[in-house]
């Protein structure tokens, strides 16, 4: 099977399972039928991307989960990267002393960059303490368009890959659709179970209204994030809130208007934090 016909596999086996009745738009199938409702800013109950002091932002991981909390959330993915194996450990027991007697949960996610082939950099053993892991696209921009392609499939087709941030570069200068074909990445990360990160950061490229389209036609979730660097921007998650909705997308389908439960079994990444939070 190439990569390529991966793609097709999945759009057979994931398009049109279910219509909302009243858009008669193709919906997850997930989504109750005649259940269809417009995703809105209040439909967001968690950001799943952010970053403490551990790599680029200001702030301590309890002061994003404070601010976090005090705009209304419910839960924080903390996503740090160019991180070591120490450092994910200790970070991963910061967060079960946090969570602990706590409502308002710490999700331990873990940002890396796929290498010009696809593969991840972290051992497996270690990707396994995190909730989830978030895989970028942000370098090796040079490849042509069909290397980038199987690059981001290869990306998502690996087992631990939870989200596949920044599809279409960093910034808007990096132009939409002219170096990677989008179509077939959300395909594959329609077989593979991947969601798909809708950008809310306004200066960074993001999914258009098409591809939001075609991601909930073939069941790929999508998650509004906006790469927050510091705690004043855990708000930008509502102007992706307003962007997706443009697109008709249904909040079912936006992973984080999820409880953290949900999304922490949808990811089916049983750690030790995990078990923790839930304990
Ligand atoms: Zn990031």
């Amino acid at each position: 099977m190439t990569l390529r016909s991966i793609g097709h596999q999945a759009s057979a086996s994931n398009i049109g399972n279910v219509n909302c009745q009243k858009k008669s738009i193709p919906c997850d199938r997930d989504c109750p039928a005649g259940m269809f409702e417009l995703v809105k800013q209040s439909s967001v109950r968690g950001v799943l991307h952010s970053h403490t002091n551990m790599s680029g932002g200001p702030h301590s991981l309890s002061r994003l989960a404070e601010t976090a909390s005090l705009i209304g959330l419910e839960y924080l993915g903390v996503t740090d990267r160019l991180m070591t194996p120490d450092q994910i450990v200790t970070q991963s027991a910061e967060i079960l002393k946090l969570n602990k007697n706590s409502d308002f949960k710490l999700l331990h996610g873990i940002e890396v960059e796929a290498d010009k082939d696809g593969n991840l950099p972290l051992p497996d053993d270690i990707m396994l303490i995190c909730d989830f892991v978030i895989v970028t696209l942000k370098e090796n921009h040079f490849q042509s368009k069909t290397a980038m392609t199987d690059r981001a499939i290869r990306a998502a087709m690996n087992p631990f890959t939870s989200i596949l941030s920044h599809p279409l570069g960093d910034f808007m200068t990096m132009g939409e659709n002219n170096w990677i074909d989008m179509e077939l990445v959300l395909m594959a990360a329609a077989q593979a179970g991947v969601a798909i990160e809708v950008d809310a950061n306004p200066s960074h490229a993001k999914l258009d209204w098409h591809n939001c389209m075609l991601a909930q036609q073939f069941g790929v979730k999508l998650v509004i994030a906006s790469d927050v660097h510091r705690a004043a921007r855990l708000v930008d998650y509502r102007h992706g809130a307003e962007m997706i909705r443009s697109a008709g997308v249904c909040c079912r389908q936006i992973l984080n208007s999820w409880g953290a439960d949900e999304v922490k079994s949808f990811f089916g990444n049983y750690s030790a934090t995990n078990s923790s939070a839930s304990a």
